[in-house]
């Protein structure tokens, strides 16, 4: 093997080392059909006096979980049958439906965080033991991300803060003011509803690209730091530990200042040798 066969290969190598370390940058998505959080009261008014969900599955944030259980919600214009009840109770009623769905019951809910109904729309749920008018609890869920802790310092984000997501695929689409929610108790999950999912076409399971608020549309978390920092025209410093023949050959500039500590390949200096630019080591 000559000399030259062996470099590329290190230098293969080398690159390879550095993208296993760059972080994933991707959130799952799962797709929340209408539902209902009943309390302990409602749902003894339209179960019966005493009684308890049963568990059909349980759901992806530890603790949560699909009833068996449905209810039927009925508004001025229409209802809507085998709305799944998902538990344990809460303390408050919530019913959560897509802008669609709300249209069809003849309802004009808010956009709200799961907990938040205060004023929000009044629903009617009928049970197979009797039926209760909530003068308030019916909400369009706002797009949200459940994260651990972990996860926030991860994608360098907090509780309370809105990001964008971006998805690929078919048709893709940006979800403006998406809630971060951090919790120990959460699993990383992005959590939108049926009209968001079939506007993208995304199915649960698919990814998205988080998205800082503020950032470019077009820059993915992973590119946020930009290698390359604009000094003056025609000279750029290069930012990585690495400077590679594919970074030089890149690089639109004649002039490549490396910090210090930066190792410059061996194929990196043939390549700007070649390419007449010049490599400066910076102090
Ligand atoms: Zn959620």
């Amino acid at each position: 093997m000559n000399e030259q066969a062996i470099r590329t290969i290190v230098e293969e190598v080398i690159q390879q080392l550095v993208k296993k370390d760059s972080r994933p940058n991707t959130i799952p998505i799962a797709v929340s059909a209408r539902h209902c959080h009943l309390s302990q009261d409602d749902l003894e008014m339209l179960f019966g006096k005493g009684y308890e969900l049963s568990k059909k599955a349980d759901l992806s944030q530890p603790g949560q979980f699909a009833a068996n259980e449905t209810v039927v919600i009925v508004g001025p214009r229409g209802s809507i049958e085998k709305v799944r009840i998902l538990g344990p109770a809460r303390s408050l009623t919530q019913v959560e439906v897509s802008k669609t769905d709300a249209v069809k019951l003849g309802l004009n809910p808010p956009v709200r965080e799961s907990g938040n109904i205060a004023s929000s729309a009044s629903i009617t749920l009928v049970g197979p033991k009797g039926s209760v008018f909530k003068n308030e609890g019916l909400i369009i869920a706002q797009a949200h991300i459940h994260m651990h802790p972990d996860d926030a310092a991860h994608f360098g984000v907090e509780n309370g803060e809105y990001v964008r997501i971006r998805t690929d695929g078919e048709r893709p689409v940006s979800f403006e003011k998406v809630l971060i929610r951090v919790s120990p108790r959460y699993k990383l999950e992005m959590h939108i509803d049926t009209d968001e999912a079939n506007s993208g076409l995304i199915t649960s399971g698919q990814a998205g690209v988080l998205v800082k608020d503020g950032e470019s549309q077009a820059r993915p978390l992973a590119t946020l730091k930009d290698p390359v920092q604009p000094m003056e025209p025609g000279a750029v410093i290069f930012q990585k530990n690495l400077l590679t023949k594919r970074d030089v050959q890149a690089l639109q500039s004649d002039m490549i200042s490396v910090r210090k500590g930066t190792i410059v390949t061996p194929l990196a200096r043939d390549a700007a040798r070649e390419l007449k630019k010049t490599i400066q080591v910076m102090d």
